[in-house]
């Protein structure tokens, strides 16, 4: 029988076995709420701080700068939110025209507080406009948010750069990590980031379960109202398991990252190879500086949608772009900022590879490309 390809891993992951196994023991055996003063929950909270030293060493940060939440979604909507809600006097914000809904969708009710939102455009790799940037920058900006990494093209921003001019003009810097935590090497001392949002599920850990990375001194604000956990800035009993989880996975994916890297740009290279060999007329969005495995291209004269259910029917599972517009048939928000040429937009997939995947899943997905193409 014929394997299915799972080849979505922007979208999710499998967990790492090793972190499923450790998170039964945390909900069969050492199950205690952990904020509780009995000794059943003392294996809890000890978990909880294993699991923040760990996730604190995997980016270079200091565990007390490791705030846990559900995910990336909700680290993107405190990082956004509790900036400019305190901000009394009408301030300015700069995001790009690429980054996730998480930050978009966020955008828009700091705009309904009455704050001014900036969307700087990109290049057609989806690099951002520098010159841009450093016009709008010196207009009253509170906070800058640009994504690491982007969910639709893999292209990766000059966070460092942009970090030292919104710091010279007095801005914070937030940037949404969720697709490069795990699968890139992050400093955040070198990249002098004021925040930074992950989210497990997308490097091998589980769902509903991420962090926001604060780095001290920087008077973020609680976003989840409530108890006093996580030193009193995120309300919620912690999701011990899922913690501990996010982990080892982590620190499981950064031990193998060049490894992990190399081979899914074989895979890359493995894939492009095969359509070319085979006359197919695509294009690759994006920058060649990119997370590893996230690949899109735009095929002439075909629909996305249609390419996504005939490789579905052929048990090869993609995207046409980002997990959340799925149910959207129109060109992402992403590929027209991208000014995907019209020919070749509407004909979008995202293939992305994880380090489960083999180059004979890279070449049958390709050789199934080319089948639906050239009928
Ligand atoms: N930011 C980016 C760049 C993403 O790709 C995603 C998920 O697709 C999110 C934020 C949201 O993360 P989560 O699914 O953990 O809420």
């Amino acid at each position: 029988m014929k394997k299915n390809i799972y080849a979505d891993n922007a979208a999710t992951t499998k967990i790492d076995i090793e972190a499923f196994e450790a998170m039964k023991t945390y909900l069969l055996d050492d199950y205690s709420n952990a904020s509780q003063a009995y000794s059943f929950s003392r294996n809890s909270k000890l978990a909880i701080k294993n699991a923040r030293n760990i996730i604190a060493r995997s980016i270079n940060a200091k565990p007390e700068e490791i705030y846990f939440t559900s995910g990336g979604t909700e680290s993107d909507n405190w990082a956004v939110k509790s900036v400019m809600l305190y901000e009394g006097q009408t301030k300015h914000m700069l995001t790009s025209s690429i980054e996730h809904h998480a930050i978009l969708n966020s955008c828009v009710d700091i705009e309904l507080l009455g704050h001014q939102v900036s969307y700087i455009s990109v290049d057609d790799k989806g690099c951002i406009d520098f010159a841009e940037f450093e016009n709008l920058i010196e207009n009253d900006v509170k906070l800058v948010t640009i994504m690491l990494a982007n969910n639709e093209i893999g292209t990766i921003q000059p966070i460092k750069a942009l970090a030292k001019i919104a710091h010279a003009n007095g801005a914070l810097l937030h940037t949404d990590a969720v697709q490069a935590v795990g699968h890139i090497s992050i400093d955040v001392q070198d990249l002098g980031v004021d925040m930074l949002s992950a989210s497990a599920h997308k490097f091998n850990g589980p769902k509903g379960i991420g962090f926001l990375y604060v780095r001290q001194g920087t008077g973020l604000k609680p976003y989840m109202n409530g108890g006093s956990q996580e030193f009193g800035m995120r309300a919620g009993t912690e999701n011990v398991a899922s913690i501990v989880a996010m982990a080892i996975a982590l620190k499981n994916n950064v031990a193998n990252i060049e490894t992990n890297g190399k081979h899914l740009f074989k895979l890359e290279n493995a894939l492009f190879d095969k359509l070319t060999d085979e006359n197919i007329d695509f294009i690759v969005n994006g920058s060649t500086k990119k997370i590893p495995g996230n690949i899109s291209l735009s095929f002439a004269g075909v629909e996305g949608e249609m390419l996504l259910h005939r490789l579905d029917l052929m048990g090869i599972y993609v995207s046409t772009g980002s997990a959340c517009n799925s149910k959207d048939t129109e060109v992402s928000h992403v590929i027209s900022a991208i000014s995907v040429p019209s020919a070749y937009a509407k004909g979008t997939i995202r293939i992305s590879f994880g380090h489960e995947n083999t180059i004979d899943d890279a070449i049958s997905i390709a050789e199934a490309l080319v089948k639906i193409i050239k009928n």
